[in-house]
C-alpha cells in the first residue's frame, strides 16, 4: 500500500532514543487522529483554524494539544466510546480510542458551535535516565 503521508527523524544509536522514538512514533499516531478530527468533524464544509501546543511538563512529560473553533461536541462522553461515529460508512470511530492507547491520558474539553480542544499526556523520558 502507498503511504499518504510520511515524516522521517534520525537519532543517535544511544539508549535514551528508544523511549524518545517510541514516543515520537505515538504522538504521530495520536495528533493524526486528533487533526484528522477537526478537518473532518469541526469544519465538516469549510476551513477553519487548527491550533497545535506543545509543551514539556516537569522535565518528562510531553503535552500535546490540539484545538478547533468548529462545531464541537454534544456528548464528550459517548464520542469517547469505542466504535462511536457520526461520520458514517467512511469513519469507523476508533479515533479517540486511539488517541487514548498510544498515549497516558487524553483530555477532551468541547463545547456545541464553539469548538474542541483535546490535550494528550505522555511521559517520555525518567529523569534517571541519561
Ligand atoms: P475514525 O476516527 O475512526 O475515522 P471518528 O472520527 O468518527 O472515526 P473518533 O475520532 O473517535 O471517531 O470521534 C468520535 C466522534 O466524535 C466523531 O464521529 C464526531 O462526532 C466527534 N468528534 C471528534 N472530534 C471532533 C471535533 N474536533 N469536532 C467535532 N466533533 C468531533
Ligand atoms: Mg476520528
Amino acid at each position: 500500500m502507498k503511504a499518504e503521508n510520511y515524516i522521517k527523524f534520525e537519532f543517535p544509536s544511544r539508549s535514551v532514543n528508544e523511549g524518545f522514538a517510541r514516543a515520537a512514533a505515538a504522538a504521530f499516531a495520536a495528533v493524526s487522529e486528533a487533526v484528522t478530527n477537526c478537518i473532518v468533524h469541526a469544519y465538516p464544509d469549510s476551513l477553519g483554524k487548527v491550533t497545535m501546543r506543545l509543551r514539556i511538563l516537569g522535565g518528562d512529560t510531553l503535552e500535546i494539544s490540539v484545538k478547533d473553533s468548529g462545531r464541537g461536541i454534544e456528548d464528550v462522553a459517548r464520542a469517547r466510546e469505542p466504535l462511536f461515529t457520526t461520520g458514517g460508512e467512511e469513519r469507523s470511530g476508533m479515533g479517540f480510542t486511539i488517541m487514548e492507547s498510544f498515549m497516558d491520558k487524553l483530555t477532551v474539553r468541547s463545547k456545541p458551535g464553539k469548538g474542541t480542544t483535546v490535550t494528550m499526556r505522555r511521559t517520555i523520558a525518567r529523569r534517571t535516565r541519561a
